[in-house]
Parts: structure tokens; sequence; C-alpha cells
């Protein structure tokens, strides 16, 4: 049986103290632990920002890719390797801003990957500038007089875009995120966990405090395979809800419709059978393209 300590390596990571990230890695390590996944078989694949150096602290196989295009490359590493298990990883400026595009079709696509998005409504690593996930007033050293923008409704627009499993949680109530994770990375196809995660460096509106007083559990006798349920208590909440909010288990997989159409995976086939070509024709490849 994996245990959390087997995904440590011995780099150390140079969040702030008290940073809500810490909280975010040692749920990941937690569930795949509880899977039983051996660090060969897990990829974390991240973005940039703060959040985003999460995959430098795994030991297990990463990349730390480039702004907002981390799920594009995940993506790719899952359909190349379907035995393995793809965690990845950003935050909200990273997945909501620059990476949008990926992300909207991330959820329309159903992948078999699990993203964790660490939420702070906030840009940390570039020392605070609003997110799309900012509040309305939000006062950042480029919003003076505060933000006059809503917040982006993240779950609702997953849910819209086709989302097949979408979630939230915050990294205080450990045993959720880690059920949840552990949850989204069991669903067959595209799982999306929206994770409040406080920056206590630049974002003093929305720290501990505000979400201990703010977030609520979904109520008992919750169906997430309801969908109209699901933006009706988003919309009741202000999207301050965590736990499973929707869920829908009769979509195929993007890889179950692709081998369907296709009858296998051949992006596997690129990377495990590929015959590698001598010199000779090698160098005839590359003469075609001169
Ligand atoms: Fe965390 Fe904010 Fe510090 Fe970045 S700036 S490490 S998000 S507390």
């Amino acid at each position: 049986m994996a245990t959390a300590n087997q995904y440590r390596n011995d780099i150390r990571p140079n969040w702030c103290p008290g940073c809500g990230h810490y909280g975010v890695q040692a749920a990941i390590a937690d569930a795949v632990a509880a899977l039983d996944i051996a660090p060969e078989k897990l990829a974390v694949i991240s973005g940039i920002g703060c959040s985003s150096r999460i995959g430098g602290y795994f030991y297990a196989y990463g990349a730390h890719t480039t702004h907002g295009r981390a799920l594009p490359y995940a993506q790719g590493v899952k359909l190349a390797n379907e035995d393995m298990n793809v965690v990845v990883c950003g935050g909200d400026g990273d997945a909501f801003a620059i990476g949008m595009g990926h992300t909207i079709h991330a959820f329309k696509r159903n992948v078999n990957v699990t993203y964790v998005v660490m939420d702070n409504h906030v840009y940390g690593l570039t020392k605070g500038q609003t997110s799309p996930r900012s509040d309305v007033g939000f006062v950042t050293k480029t919003s003076p007089h505060g933000s006059f923008e809503s917040p982006l409704p993240i779950c609702e627009t997953a849910i819209a875009s086709g989302a097949t499993f979408v979630a939230q949680s915050y990294m205080v109530n450990r045993a959720q995120l880690v059920d949840l994770i552990k949850q989204g990375m069991q669903h067959e196809g595209f799982s999306f966990i929206n994770v409040f995660s406080p920056c206590v460096t630049y974002n003093k509106q929305n720290g501990y405090d505000y979400f201990k007083d703010n977030l609520v559990n979904l109520p008992e006798g919750y169906d997430p395979t309801n969908r109209a349920q699901a933006f009706a208590t988003l919309g009741e909440t202000n999207g301050l809800v965590t736990g499973l909010i929707y869920q829908d288990t009769t979509k195929p997989s993007f890889e179950q419709a692709l081998y369907a159409a296709n009858g296998g995976p051949h992006a596997r086939a690129l990377v495990h059978d590929v015959v590698k070509p001598d010199a000779d024709v090698f160098a005839a490849l590359c003469n075609e393209f001169k």
C-alpha cells in the first residue's frame, strides 16, 4: 500500500508560511496514496503561478508547462499513456484567464484527467493583481478603486460547457478534499475540482476567516446528477458551496469516444510501439522537409 510520503521529494516548497497550497499538496498526496497509485504511474502537470510550483514538489512524473497551457500538455500525456494517472494543477489566474480557452475545451472534451485549481481570487506570483475570480470591490495595486468586474461563476461555466465532474472544496477541509480528488480520479472522464486555497500575502479580503464564515456544504440528500439543482444551488449560495456539485456518468470520455470511432488507442501506439527509423531512413525523412 502506498503512503503519502512516497510522493515527497527533497525539494522544500517556497510558498509563504500559511499559504493554502500546502494543504492542497498534502491532500493530493493523501488521495493518490489511498488509491495506491505508484509514483511512476502518476504525472503532475502544472501551468504558471505560485500554485503551479506544486508539480516540482512531487516525487512523480511531471511538467511545469507554460502559462495557461497545462491542460493541453496534460491531455497529450494522458492520450499517449493511457495507464498514467494525470493530475493537472494551477491557479485561478492560470486556469480562468490566460488558460480559459483550454479550460472550456477540456470541460467539453472529457479526457480522463483530474484538474485541481487552487482558487485564491488573486495573482500571487506577480504580487497581487485581480484575477477572474476576484470579488467586486477587491482593492489591489492595479485596481486601487476596487475591481469593477463580477467574478467568473466557474462551476456554472464548467457544467454549462459539458463538464462531467464538477466539485468544489476548501483546503482546510482535508477529508472532504481528499475524498473529492479520489472520486475525481476514479471518474471516467474529465474531473474538475475548484479548491479555495487562501493567499495570505496578497488577498487579505478572502482569507481563512472569510472562507470559514461563508462556505457551506451541500445539503444532505443532494443529488449531483441533477443538473438543474446544481445550477440552482450554485445560484443560491453565490458559488460558495463545497462538495460534489455535478456528475454525469452517461457521457463517454474522450478516449472512449475516440477509440469507438477509430478502433483503438493510436496515440499509445505512437509512444509505445514506434519503430525507430535507422539513420538512412531518418536522413531521407529530414530531406523531405528541407
Ligand atoms: Fe501562496 Fe500568496 Fe504566497 Fe503565492 S503569494 S505563495 S499564493 S501566500
